[in-house]
């Protein structure tokens, strides 16, 4: 056997397994671009928000807080700011339920950021509940981690056929074939891809598309102690980053797994509802892209062991939310495998398990 484990996918949650797994046995982590985070882990928005998305999503986020907390440099405070116009006030309102975030008025939210249109917001809600993450850190710290612990990292290295063998997998890729007792499904968008692979049952994810623009700071603010600010109900989304804006129109546009590009009009329409809420207009983009999110059809992470195939680990559908669970989601696997109790409750392990699928 090449490895005890071989995990396919160098994003932020196959590095991060790497690193956990190490500590178990021999890891081979195979990734088919030429760096790691060249896909959904390296196009983010970088924010640990950990009230957002299903209840076991904010379960494993929570569950990260200590991890992160414990990495030196990796979070950054943000904050975070919903702004409304006068006939959103009862959809605000369900926002701050969701998100935790407490009501305040127009005048103060316009007050926390300058560029804000006092004619056309005329509520908030707002938390400091929210952290930027270097994501660059906080994967590199993994990647220190599981090469520290022997692990193999290799980029170049598509996985184009998965065989099953009596001790457990044989994978033949672009830079030689290679033999493993346990393979961990961490392929980002291409999950069911690899599980079709590898003769596993695919679950029936989503990639769907997230297109973001970077423009230069409005009007020539400091925008650096700014508020990450929302549109009610994630319309459009605007976070300061490196002295500049991002902007995203936060769309779900369901798609094939691919190496995601922005769309013009999408980014176009996203920047005008951010452009209806402020003072300052857009003049020029500095750059846009875009990511697939990938979500199962619940929209909760699937981590565990394939339901009729054991030695396939699947560590998916991390969607909008793969940097801020990683800790917890990469901890929760390496328990799994390792067959010792979860640090986690039993309830959160079971909404997170690939059985409920059947
Ligand atoms: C615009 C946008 C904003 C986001 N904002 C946030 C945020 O603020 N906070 C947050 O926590 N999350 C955010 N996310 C989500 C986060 O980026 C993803 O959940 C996370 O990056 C997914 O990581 P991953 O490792 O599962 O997937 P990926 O990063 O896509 O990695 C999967 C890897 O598998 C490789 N692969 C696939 N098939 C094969 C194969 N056959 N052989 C070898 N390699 C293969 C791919 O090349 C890829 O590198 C955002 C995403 C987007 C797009």
């Amino acid at each position: 056997m090449d490895a005890d484990f071989i995990i396919i996918g160098g994003g932020i949650a196959g590095v991060s397994a790497a690193a956990r797994l190490a500590e178990l046995g021999s890891v081979l982590l195979l990734e088919g671009e030429d760096s790691l985070a060249h896909h959904a882990s390296g196009r983010s928005a970088a924010l640990y928000e950990p009230h957002y998305g299903a209840a076991p999503v904010v379960g494993l986020s929570l569950a990260s807080h200590a991890y992160f907390f414990a990495q030196k440099d990796v979070l950054s405070p943000r904050g975070l700011l919903t702004v409304a116009q006068g006939f959103e006030m009862e959809a605000l309102r369900a926002d701050a339920d969701a998100m935790n975030l407490t009501l305040i008025t127009g005048e103060q939210a316009c007050a926390m950021v300058p560029i804000l249109n006092p004619d056309v917001v005329k509520g908030g809600a707002t938390a400091d509940h929210a952290w930027d993450i270097d994501t660059d850190l906080l994967l590199q710290g993994f990647a220190k981690v599981a090469r520290g612990h022997g692990a193999r990292i290799m980029t170049k290295s598509q996985v184009t056929g998965i065989t099953r063998t009596t001790g457990g997998w044989s994978v033949a890729t672009k830079a030689g074939d290679f033999t493993g007792a346990t393979l961990i499904n961490a392929a980002g968008a291409w999950v069911d891809q690899v599980a079709q692979m590898a003769g596993v049952r695919p679950l029936g994810f989503q990639p769907n598309r997230r297109s973001m623009a970077r423009i230069p700071a409005p009007g020539g603010h400091d925008v650096r102690h700014w508020p990450m600010l929302f549109g009610v109900g994630e319309t459009w989304y605007a976070k300061p980053d490196a002295g500049a804006m991002l902007v995203s129109p936060a769309e779900e546009h369901p798609m094939q797994p691919h190496d995601a590009f922005a769309d013009d009009l999408v980014l176009a329409e996203g920047l005008a509802r951010y452009e209806a809420m402020v003072t300052e207009p857009v003049t020029r983009l500095i750059t846009s892209w875009a990511g697939l999110r990938t979500f199962a059809p619940d929209r909760v992470l699937v981590i565990g062991r394939d339901v009729r195939e054991p030695a396939f680990f699947w560590l998916a559908g991390q969607g909008g939310y793969g940097f801020q669970t990683s800790p917890a989601a990469s901890q929760l696997a390496a328990d799994l495998i390792a067959g010792r109790p979860p640090e986690i409750a039993p309830d959160l392990v079971a909404a997170l398990s690939p059985a409920r699928f059947g």
